[in-house]
C-alpha cells in the first residue's frame, strides 16, 4: 500500500517546523476566502506565513530561514529591503503617502522607463500588471478597431479574461467561473513557436487586431520560445497592421536593463510592465508607440471623443511610494550589473541541479533563461541524455506536471530552507551569492532523495 504524500514524513516535518504558520492559516480561514489572498499562494497542508525579508533571505513566523527564490513573485531584482529602496520610500513617506495628483517623482519614474526602453515613446501608469494588460488591450482595440486578441498557450497575462483563458492545461477556455461565454470568443489561444500558424490564424480572422505574449516564453520561460520566433512574429504582425504587445511584467527589467526587447533586439508596439518596473511595489506601466498611446488624448471635441478616446482611471496610478521605489530600483537596474550577477548565479544553479539529476538518474532537466530556473520532470524519449537539454516544447506537458510531485518537492525543499516561486522553479537576484547557490543545490539533492524514498512513484528514472 502506498502512503499518501499528505501522511508522509515530509508533511509531518513541514507541520512540526511551523506551528505559528498553521495558526495563521487557521485564522485566515475565518477571514479570507479559502484562507489566501491570491490563488497561487495556496499550499498544502497550509502556506508558510512570512515575518520578514532581507536580501536573498526571508524568515517565516516560526523563525525558519529560507533562501528565497520567490522574491515577491519575481518583483525584487535587488532582493528584499534593498537599502536604497528602503531609504527612498522612507523619505517619500515623510512627505505624504498619496496625492492622487501630478508630482515630480512620477515624471522621474517615467523618464527612467523611456530611457531604458526606447520603444516606449509615451506611457501611462497602472496599479498592477493585470491592469496594465487591460489598458494595453483597450488601446490596441481602439487603435485597430478590431475586437479579437491572439495569445499563446501557457502564457500568463494576469487574472483578466485574456490571462485566464489558455493559461493552464487543458487550454480550452473557461478555466475560471464568472467569465461569460461571449467574452471568451474574443480570445484565440494557439501554441507558440510557429510563425506560419500565426500568419494563417491572422489571415483567416481579420477581427484579430492584436497579439500578446511573454517574450520570455510562457510563464517566465517555463515554455521556451524558439530562437527567431519573436522576430518572425514582429514581421508577421507588422505586415498585417496587427498590434504586437510584449507582456514584460516579469522580463522588464530582469532579462536585461532594456528588458527582453533590449536583449533580443525586437521592439513591440506596446509593452506592459509591473514588478521590477514598479520598484517591487504595487504598480504597472503601459507604453509604446506615440500614435497608439495618442488614443488616450482628447481631440478638443468632447462629442467626437465619446466612444473613441481611450479612458483610464485608477486612484493609485503613479503613486509616490511606488514611484520612489521604482526610481531607486531602476537607477541600479540601469547599470546591467544586477542582471549579469543574477543570470550568472542562475546558470550556476541550473548546472548544479543537472549534476544532481544525473547523479540520481532522474528523468528530469533543469533549464531556464536569464535569472530563472525551472525543473521539468517528464517521460524522457529513449536516447535523450539525462539532465542536459529540455526534450519537449509541449506547453501542456511543461505546465502540467503532476501536482503531487510539485507539492511534494516544494515542501521537501521548504523543509530544507529554500522557497520557490511556482512549479519547481524560481528567480535569483542581485542579493544572492554563489554560496547560496551551492547550499541550495545540496538542499535540492537531499529533498529529491527524501521524496524518492517516500514516494518512489513520483520520481521516474
Ligand atoms: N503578466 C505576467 C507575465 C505576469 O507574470 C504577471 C504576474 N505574475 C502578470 C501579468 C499580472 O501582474 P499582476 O499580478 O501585477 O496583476
Amino acid at each position: 500500500m502506498t502512503v499518501s504524500i499528505l501522511e508522509s514524513g515530509e508533511v509531518a516535518e513541514y507541520v512540526r517546523q511551523r506551528p505559528r504558520s498553521q495558526e495563521e492559516h487557521k485564522r485566515a480561514g475565518r477571514i479570507l476566502s479559502s484562507g489566501i489572498a491570491n490563488d497561487v499562494r495556496a499550499a498544502r497542508p497550509f502556506p508558510i506565513a512570512i515575518a520578514r525579508g532581507s536580501g536573498a533571505r526571508k524568515w517565516d513566523v516560526d523563525g525558519n530561514e529560507y533562501i528565497d527564490f520567490h522574491l515577491g513573485s519575481a518583483a525584487l531584482l535587488l532582493g528584499h529591503a534593498h537599502p536604497d529602496v528602503v531609504a527612498a520610500v522612507r523619505e517619500q513617506l515623510e512627505r505624504g503617502t498619496h496625492y492622487a495628483q501630478a508630482h515630480p517623482m512620477e515624471n522621474e519614474w517615467g523618464e527612467w522607463i523611456q530611457r531604458l526602453m526606447p520603444s516606449i515613446e509615451r506611457l501611462r501608469f497602472t496599479s498592477s500588471g493585470t491592469e496594465a494588460n487591460m489598458l494595453a488591450l483597450r488601446l490596441a482595440r481602439a487603435y485597430t478597431g478590431e475586437p479579437r486578441v491572439l495569445r499563446f498557450e501557457g502564457h500568463y497575462h494576469g487574472w483578466l479574461p485574456v490571462g485566464v483563458l489558455g493559461q493552464r492545461p487543458p487550454f480550452a477556455p473557461l478555466a475560471s467561473g464568472g467569465i461569460p461565454q461571449n467574452e471568451t470568443s474574443n480570445y484565440v489561444a494557439i501554441p507558440a513557436n510557429d510563425p506560419e500558424l500565426v500568419a494563417r490564424t491572422l489571415d483567416a480572422d481579420p477581427q484579430i487586431g492584436s497579439v500578446i505574449l511573454e517574450p520570455s516564453g510562457g510563464s517566465w520561460s517555463t515554455i521556451p520560445l524558439r530562437p527567431g520566433f519573436l522576430l518572425a512574429l514582429r514581421e508577421v504582425t507588422a505586415a498585417r497592421g496587427v498590434v504586437l504587445i510584449f507582456d514584460e511584467v516579469i522580463t522588464g527589467f530582469r532579462w536585461s536593463s532594456g528588458g527582453a526587447q533590449g536583449k533580443f533586439g525586437v521592439n513591440p508596439d506596446l509593452t506592459t510592465m509591473a514588478k521590477i518596473a514598479a520598484g517591487g511595489m504595487a504598480g504597472g506601466v503601459v507604453g509604446g508607440r506615440a500614435d497608439i498611446m495618442a488614443m488616450m488624448e482628447p481631440s478638443g471635441d468632447p462629442k467626437a471623443d465619446r466612444g473613441r478616446r481611450v479612458q483610464q482611471g485608477g486612484t493609485f496610478n503613479g503613486n509616490p511610494l511606488s514611484a520612489a521605489a521604482a526610481v531607486a530600483t531602476l537607477r541600479i537596474a540601469s547599470t546591467g550589473e544586477p542582471q549579469r550577477h543574477a543570470d550568472a548565479l542562475a546558470a550556476q544553479l541550473r548546472a548544479g541541479l543537472n549534476e544532481v539529476i544525473k547523479r540520481l538518474g532522474l528523468s528530469a532537466v533543469a533549464y531556464g533563461e536569464s535569472s530563472t530556473f525551472h525543473v521539468y520532470f517528464g517521460e524522457r524519449p529513449a536516447g535523450t541524455p539525462v539532465g542536459e537539454t529540455l526534450w519537449t516544447e509541449d506547453a501542456s506537458a511543461l505546465r502540467g506536471m503532476s501536482p503531487e510531485l510539485v507539492d511534494g518537492l516544494r515542501r521537501a525543499v521548504q523543509n530544507r530552507g529554500l522557497d520557490l516561486m511556482s512549479g519547481i522553479g524560481g528567480v535569483l537576484s542581485m542579493a544572492h551569492t554563489s554560496d547560496d547557490v551551492e547550499r541550495s543545490i545540496v538542499a535540492f539533492e537531499a529533498a529529491l532523495k527524501a521524496l524518492r524514498e517516500e514516494e518512489p512513484k513520483l520520481l521516474r528514472n
